[in-house]
């Protein structure tokens, strides 16, 4: 099965159900080290990319990246806005003129990372988003050598973003707002981790979906 860009609207379709399901629950942990917006802050992304699906569709990866980044960047405000901004427009330049295969995906998506370590000047053991997306970053590169199948190398996301999430929970904030309240952090998942999370399993979801259509 390819991947294309018609997929889109039903993976900000997952994106937007599941930050809403889980957004008291995110308000909350951002409440608790940050300032408590980083739902809207996502929610008020996640709306203006809907208004704009129809064109990422007739795109191809390159350019509906390139849309997305810049979307995100003047839509969502707060810190994770110019960092998912970063990433799609990096993960645009990956990507521009190749054909889309696993192997490719797999260097695309960590070079989105490399951009959010640079732009945010951050690292994975900081308390961020990257405790999520450093980790799958690093299972994707080296699970598509020698990868079996789709199905295979999707199963193990899940797992892998849940734990990267949960160990953000004890350690100590240095970047972002969080880093402002020092040792008070611990004992709180951080916000961004968990959004990342969330995003990534609907996503996992949403491709499976098609893997596997209902009997
Ligand atoms: P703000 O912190 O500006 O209010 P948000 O609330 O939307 O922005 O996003 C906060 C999330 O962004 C944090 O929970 C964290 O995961 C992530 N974040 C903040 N600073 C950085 C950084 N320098 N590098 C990577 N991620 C970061
Ligand atoms: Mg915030």
């Amino acid at each position: 099965m390819e991947i294309l860009p018609a997929m889109l609207p039903d993976f900000i379709a997952a994106i937007d159900d599941v930050i809403n399901a889980n957004a008291d629950e995110v308000t909350s942990l951002d409440q608790a080290i940050g300032d408590g917006d980083h739902v809207t802050n996502l929610q008020r992304g996640i709306q203006a990319l809907k208004e704009h699906q129809e064109e990422f569709v007739q795109l191809d990866w390159s350019g509906a990246w390139q849309k997305i980044g810049m979307i995100l960047m003047s839509s969502v405000g707060g810190a994770s806005g110019s960092l998912y901004g970063t990433f799609f427009i990096a993960m645009s330049k990956t990507v521009r003129g190749r054909q889309m295969s696993l192997e490719v995906y797999s260097e695309v998506f960590s070079e989105g990372v490399e951009s959010i370590k640079k732009r945010g000047k951050a690292d994975a053991g900081e308390k961020t988003m990257l405790d999520v997306l450093v980790p799958v970053a690093e299972y994707l590169q080296n699970a598509v050598t020698g990868a079996t199948s789709l199905s295979a190398v999707l199963e193990k996301i899940p797992g892998i973003a849940v734990d990267g999430m949960e160990s953000t929970r004890d350690m100590l904030a240095t970047k972002g707002r969080a880093s402002f309240l020092g040792d008070r952090t611990r004992g709180h998942i951080d916000a961004g981790a968990k959004t990342a999370q969330l995003m990534i399993c609907a996503v996992v979801e949403v491709i499976n979906e098609r893997l596997t259509p209902p009997s």
